[in-house]
């Protein structure tokens, strides 16, 4: 069977070789000069930096996680998460219902308190189903986490008031606090949240490419890069690709690149289908890049719920999560903002998104001296973060079934249009091999 991957992320390389090692013919056509996609960092001046924000590796799912660590083999580092909340001035335990002691204590009365009486409320089935994310924040923390930290992130995250956003996805995405989890942390005794992540890994070296690089290993051959697919069309029972100046023939296509960029490529697309596609709505990402002398703080990294502090809702120190990824007796930082693709913002200078990305960490103490900094640069991924609004069910379905009609196979983060992080682009891309027996 010949078959043709359009698109060379994480999805399309990982495809690519488990269809190979099934002796398939494969071949993967990616638009830019190196296969990765979100996956891809760059190094310079000794830095090492994820160009679609900071990536580790971690997992619920054993099969996938044991995939991800045996490719890597030896290039690879163990951390534990230290992971904090930029909160009034104050850095928080994360995730925040498992910090509590450290807020100021009307805070934590609030937040403690809005949760007993939430929990009484379920129990005596006083709430209501969460018709949106909203709610579901309100109806599963309580009105002191949701207001304190759920709602001011979650706005900034998705660029989209939470009232407008779906929960259909939240469940285990956003871990659910047991309650005397709640109690004790509110009293200072430690727990842990969201387990499943409070040990990740990272590559020694390469950054998260070096993921992407061991897994292409095999089929490096196949990867054709600069190479853009512009069309599939249905011939026989088959397919006609042409990516870059290669026109092929492929029994079967799997896309992995953005929906709307698998349409275009296509003719006779119904109106139907393009309104529900142009409908589905998603975030684009600046990575900002700090390379400096001396120490970073010891932490992961920390989330920034407050539009006061920058426009950024994440800060990462890659350098924590490996030695080889800054030069010796140096430090990075990597500062994540989203925003919509047509947001004047995605296209500020680099000089521009940097300096203020520097205030933001001199407010936070996380810099004292912005001569310290050797290095700097700014990566853009116009597809970031697929957000949930109301309506996405419905017009996923849409195009979805468009394109199965057309005998197209979706796999990976924006062709499903769904929030998948690595492990469940590999799970899809193992999941759909195994399907084909
Ligand atoms: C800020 C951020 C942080 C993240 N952190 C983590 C983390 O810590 N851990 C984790 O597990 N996951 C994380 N993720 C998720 C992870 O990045 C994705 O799950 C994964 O990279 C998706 O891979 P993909 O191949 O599906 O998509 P992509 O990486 O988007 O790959 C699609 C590929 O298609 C190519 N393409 C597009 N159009 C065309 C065309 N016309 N022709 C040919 N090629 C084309 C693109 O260039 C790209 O290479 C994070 C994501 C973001 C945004």
């Amino acid at each position: 069977m010949r078959w043709a991957v359009l698109g060379g992320g994480l999805a399309g390389v990982t495809l690519a070789r488990l269809l190979h090692e099934r002796e398939h013919e494969v071949r993967v056509f990616e638009r830019e000069p190196e296969p990765g996609g979100l996956c891809r960092s760059r190094t310079e001046k000794g830095f090492t930096f994820d160009s679609g924000g900071s990536h580790v590796i971690f997992s619920q799912d054993a099969e996938v996680l044991a995939f991800m660590h045996r490719v890597l083999g030896e290039n690879r580092e163990v951390r534990e998460r230290k992971t904090k909340i930029f909160y009034k001035g104050r850095y928080v335990k994360y995730p925040f219902e498992n910090g509590l002691a450290d807020l100021p204590k009307e805070d934590l009365f609030f937040c403690i308190y809005e949760f007993v009486k939430t929990l009484i409320a379920a129990e005596k089935g006083e709430l209501d189903p969460p018709a949106n994310f909203r709610d579901w924040m309100y109806r599963t923390f309580g009105k002191g986490i949701a207001e304190s930290y759920l709602i001011p992130y979650n706005e900034k995250i998705w660029k989209l008031p939470p009232e407008k956003m779906s929960c259909h996805w939240v469940e285990g995405r956003i871990p659910r606090p047991p309650v005397e989890d709640v109690i004790r942390s509110a009293i200072g005794i430690e727990t842990v949240g969201y387990t499943h992540q409070a040990v990740f890994s990272y590559p020694r070296s390469g950054g998260i490419e070096a993921l992407v690089t061991a897994i292409a290993g095999p089929i490096k051959n196949f990867i054709s890069t600069n190479s853009p697919v512009t069309s599939v069309t249905r011939k026989g029972d088959g397919f006609v690709v042409r990516a870059g100046n290669q026109t092929v023939q492929a029994d079967q296509v799997v896309s992995t690149i953005p929906l709307p960029a698998l349409l275009s490529c296509l003719e006779d697309v119904p109106e139907d289908v393009t309104d529900a596609c142009q409908g589905l709505r998603s975030t684009a990402l600046l990575s900002v890049f700090l390379g400096l002398e001396g120490e970073v703080p010891p932490y992961s990294w920390v989330y920034v719920p407050s539009p006061e502090i920058g426009l950024f809702n994440r800060v990462s120190f890659p350098s924590n999560y490996s030695p080889s990824v800054a030069p010796q007796g140096h430090a990075s930082i990597l500062a994540e903002i989203t925003c919509m693709r047509e947001d004047p913002l995605f296209s500020t200078r680099d000089g521009e998104i940097t300096d203020h990305v520097i205030k933001g960490l001199l407010k936070m103490a996380i810099l004292e001296d912005p001569r310290r900094i050797v290095y700097s640069a700014v990566e853009r991924s116009p597809y970031a973060y697929v957000v949930y609004d109301l309506g996405y069910l419905e017009k996923i379905g849409v195009v979805r079934r468009f394109c199965e009609e057309q005998g197209i196979h979706l796999v990976g983060r924006f062709s499903r249009f769904e929030y998948l992080n690595m492990d469940g682009v590999i799970r899809s891309a193992m999941d759909f091999v195994k399907g084909q027996g």
